[in-house]
């Protein structure tokens, strides 16, 4: 198969689409964004990457670093972590309140916000918010083989600035005991990992541990164990899009993980792992024209997890 044609051919099919969508707004750093800008990178264990359009261009993560912190508050915790967070969809909005009285302080799953604080918390544990951050860049940095990978301290201002309702689900955490560290701490932590600056490229290299049981199979480096792996991309495919996972799953067929600066990481296990970008939105906060590019692909490759190809 001619994954670098598919690639182009996704990009070029999608390219006069440009733009649509609606870029999130209630982190106002994110607004600046040019929405024209629409990158897709294919990472697969031949070793070169397969790109189009912006796929060299950085652009804020926001929650597909949930997937990274999983991993690494997995590392930590072990299977402890899931005393504090859940494993189902929520059906409810990233940022939603609603199910975290009723299910006294455990979040549904480690994807929406008020599961991904938790998350957070147990990754950062007896460290301090600095030591914490640094080793998540440090291993950000040799996933993506790249020390180019960085925090935008300006979106992760803006982010805290207008972090209301972020700080209303910790707080709430904390009063149900779930924290282990000062609420403000954990939020520092938060927002900067969301606002981690990586280009498609970059998270396409990160991420070929998911597909390839835990292990990169071009630099031989292990994020996690096989099943952990297997883990992560069924809680992705479950959980990954919020109240859109469904329809997600519906389209695609892949395990991923959107993030409403609009990027999207998708795994086809054994097979991919694959990044798109594109400012604009759908209603979910999910990338319009990458979930669009993502279906695309899935249709050229026959690479749907629920093919029998
Ligand atoms: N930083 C964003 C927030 O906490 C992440 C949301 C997202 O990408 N879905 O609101």
């Amino acid at each position: 198969m001619d994954l670098q044609r598919i690639v182009d051919e996704t990009w070029e099919a999608l390219a006069d689409q440009r733009g649509s969508g609606t870029p999130a707004r209630y982190i106002p750093a994110l607004e600046l964004v040019d929405p024209r800008q629409f990158g897709i990178a294919m990472a697969t264990r031949d070793g070169p990457v397969y790109c189009a359009g912006d796929a060299d261009v950085p652009f804020s993560i926001q929650s597909v670093s949930k997937v990274f912190a999983l991993a690494l508050a997995l590392e930590r915790e072990g299977p402890a972590l899931w005393d504090v967070v859940g494993r189902e969809p929520s059906g409810n909005p990233f940022n939603s309140i609603l199910q975290l009285e009723r299910e006294k302080g455990v979040p549904r799953n480690p994807f929406i916000n008020a599961g991904a604080i938790v998350t957070t918390d147990r990754f950062i544990g007896d460290r301090s918010p600095e030591v914490a951050i640094d080793d998540l860049l440090a291993r950000l940095r040799l996933m993506a083989r790249d020390e180019g990978v960085t925090i935008d301290t300006e979106v992760a201002r803006s982010e805290s600035q207008t972090g209301s309702r972020n700080r209303s689900l910790a707080y709430f955490l904390a009063d149900f005991g779930r924290l282990l560290n000062p609420v403000e701490d954990v939020l520092s932590v938060y927002f900067r990992q969301c606002s981690l600056a990586m280009s498609c490229r970059q998270l396409a290299e990160s991420a070929l541990f998911l597909p390839f049981d835990g292990t990169d199979p071009v630099s031989g480096v292990t994020m996690c164990s096989p099943s952990r792996a297997r883990r992560i991309n069924a809680l992705m495919l479950l959980c990954g899009h919020y109240d859109n996972s469904g329809q997600f799953a519906f389209e695609v067929g892949f395990p991923g993980k959107s993030g409403v600066g609009g990027g999207i990481l998708a795994s086809v296990p054994g097979r991919a792992s694959i990044a798109v970008w594109s400012p604009g939105l759908n209603r979910a906060g999910t990338s319009l024209l990458g979930a669009k590019a993502l279906s695309d692909i899935a249709l050229r490759t026959g690479w749907s997890v629920f093919s029998g190809k």
